[in-house]
């Protein structure tokens, strides 16, 4: 598999804070890698680095062989769309809300309408374009935001725990559509839910203190663990 997005010796610091040290990772063409690890460990900011979001404070991204940086962050940003944890939809219709970035990207009327029709229905929410968003239940509002992301078409998405605060069946639901992505759009999640990581990955990503330390199939992430830290973090013992 070709490698879509890499990271070289990517350090990123907020005022003293070292959310990322020295992070070097390959993302391949079409896989579903997760990242797991604690609260505080870099994951979000990880993302928002895959998402050429925030730019490393120092260190490489390179985006299909091309070195990420100056004239051509805007071009790429448009191939990379990331879902946020709390993602924020619009007081306005279901298909407002997906049709917004389309707009932005000035297609034209068919093409939103098709578009956001396709996208809704593999959200599993076929004929819920004239309804409010916000009224919507929680698990409906969150199959909107990836809807919202499908509908742009990206080569990369990046998903922050995309199904925290969800019940199992929406959460299933959930992990289905992201499962049906798999092979036609590169994505990475970020997840603290150690049973999602080991269902929907081909391989998981193991983040602690801003370093990955180690990157693997999930059979090997979760039986062979390559040290202690991991294997406390994946029993649920990690204090
Ligand atoms: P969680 O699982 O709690 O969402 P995380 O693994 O996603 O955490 P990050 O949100 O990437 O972790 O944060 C990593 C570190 O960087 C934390 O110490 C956090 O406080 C810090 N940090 C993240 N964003 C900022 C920011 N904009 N300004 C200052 N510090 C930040």
């Amino acid at each position: 598999m070709d490698v879509h997005v890499k990271l070289e010796r990517v350090t990123r610091k907020y005022d003293g804070i070292t959310a990322l040290r020295e992070v070097t990772l390959e993302v391949k063409n079409g896989e579903i890698l997760t990242i797991i690890g604690p609260n505080g460990a870099g994951k979000t900011t990880l993302l928002r680095v895959l998402a050429l979001l925030d730019e490393p404070s120092s260190g490489k991204v390179v985006y299909r062989g091309q070195a990420v940086g100056g004239s051509n962050i805007s071009q790429l940003r448009k191939k990379v769309t990331m879902v946020f944890q709390r993602a924020v939809l619009l007081n306005e219709t279901v298909f407002e809300n997906v049709a917004y970035g389309l707009k932005l990207r000035g297609l034209n009327n068919d093409e939103i309408t098709e578009r956001v029709n396709d996208a809704l229905s593999s959200v599993m929410l076929k004929g819920f374009g004239p309804r409010m968003a916000k009224k919507l239940s929680g698990g409906e509002q969150q199959r909107v935001v990836l809807a919202r992301a499908l509908a742009l078409n990206p080569e990369l998405l990046l998903l922050d725990e995309p199904t925290a605060n969800l019940d199992p069946t929406n959460a299933a639901i959930v992990e289905r559509i992201i499962g049906g992505l798999r092979g036609r759009t590169t994505i990475v999640l970020a997840t603290h839910n150690i049973f999602q990581a080991k269902r929907i990955s081909d391989r998981v990503g193991c983040l602690l203190g801003g370093e990955v330390i180690d990157v693997d199939k999930p059979k090997n992430i979760f039986t062979k663990p390559k040290n202690e830290i991991i294997r406390k973090f994946v029993r649920g013992e990690f204090f």
